[in-house]
């Protein structure tokens, strides 16, 4: 079954004329998570590899393209966890980087913390000497646009931050039996200043251990942290529920309890995975024995060979 990677581009209500790029999106960053799997790269490797992709895509919610502060400002929050020793590392509400992603691989490699935050993260990124990029280079015209609509009287962001949303993540087992998770994302849109949300919250973004599987988690983060989704998904593996049902578990909780949506990838030592979601959409990908799955709407499940182009 080893090894496998699985991507998700977020829970979402994707507009008919942007499904085509987060799809392809998520297809191109699979594979190339997947190759990192066949060069004999571990799961942290592969699913580093391909969020860094997602986050250069100005198609997703995270790295170029994140959505605005209510001020119009970017701020991210990122996460992985290596299943192998629990380690983790993530930055929350950090500015002027390019890949959130790799900071965090650098908090959890680097230093003996699990998060930094905001002027923190970015003096550690500079003694890291990761390069500080200009706000405007990851601003959108389409995410400008949905921030001022929001601004507008009698607009309603609460709904709106409901869906459009984005975020990326992954979760793989290499073929040592490694899993790992990573999740990155701008927010919602036109959040408080200052807001962080379970992205960076270890159990909430994402969870990965040996002993039991890995998940990267994608929704309405204040509703994610209430039930602390990754971890909760991983509990019910622990009880003997399959990744599929598990996550279904885990999402029907989020949604009874909280009136939350989402979606999560998730997989097990084993190599078992699962894209489930209780949004409208989510772009998700897999890729295992040299097949690429992948869907956006409910109920879809493409296959293709992994070598084939489109
Ligand atoms: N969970 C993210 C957040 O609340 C948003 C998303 O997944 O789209 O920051």
């Amino acid at each position: 079954m080893l090894p496998v990677v699985v991507v998700h581009g977020g829970a979402d209500h994707i507009p008919k004329e942007r499904s085509k790029n987060s799809m392809s999106g998520v297809c191109s960053a699979t594979r190339a998570g997947y190759a990192v799997l066949k060069g004999g790269g571990s799961s942290m490797d592969a699913v580093v590899e391909a969020v860094t992709q997602l986050e250069n895509n100005p198609s997703f919610n995270a790295g170029c393209g994140s959505v605005l502060t209510v001020k119009g400002d970017v701020e991210m929050d990122a996460i992985v966890m290596d299943g192998k020793t629990l380690g983790s590392g993530a930055v929350s509400a950090v500015r002027n980087i390019a890949n959130p992603v790799q900071l965090a691989r650098l908090v959890m490699d680097k230093t003996s913390h699990a998060c930094l935050t905001a002027e923190g993260a970015s003096q550690f990124a500079r003694s890291m000497g990761v390069p500080e990029v200009p706000q405007e280079s990851l601003i959108t015209e389409y995410i400008r646009m949905h921030w001022k609509k929001n601004l507008a009287p009698g607009a309603n962001p609460v709904e709106c931050q409901m869906g459009k949303m984005g975020t990326v993540g992954a979760v793989a087992v290499d073929s040592e039996g490694n899993v790992a998770c990573a999740t990155s994302t701008g927010g919602i849109l036109n959040k408080m200043e200052g807001r962080v949300g379970d992205t960076p919250c270890i159990g909430c973004g994402g969870y990965a251990d040996n002993q039991t599987g890995a998940v990267s988690t994608t929704g309405h983060g204040e509703a994610i942290m209430k039930v602390t989704l990754a971890r909760l998904i991983l509990f019910h593996m622990e009880q003997g529920q399959s990744v599929e049902a598990a996550s279904d578990l885990g999402l029907a909780y989020m949604k009874s309890r909280v009136g939350g949506l989402g979606g999560v990838v998730t997989v097990d030592p084993q190599g078992n995975w699962a894209a489930r979601f209780s949004s409208l959409q989510m772009a998700w990908a897999a890729a295992q024995k040299d097949t690429l799955h992948y869907g956006v709407y409910c109920g879809e499940h493409f296959t293709q060979s992994i070598e084939d182009p489109n």
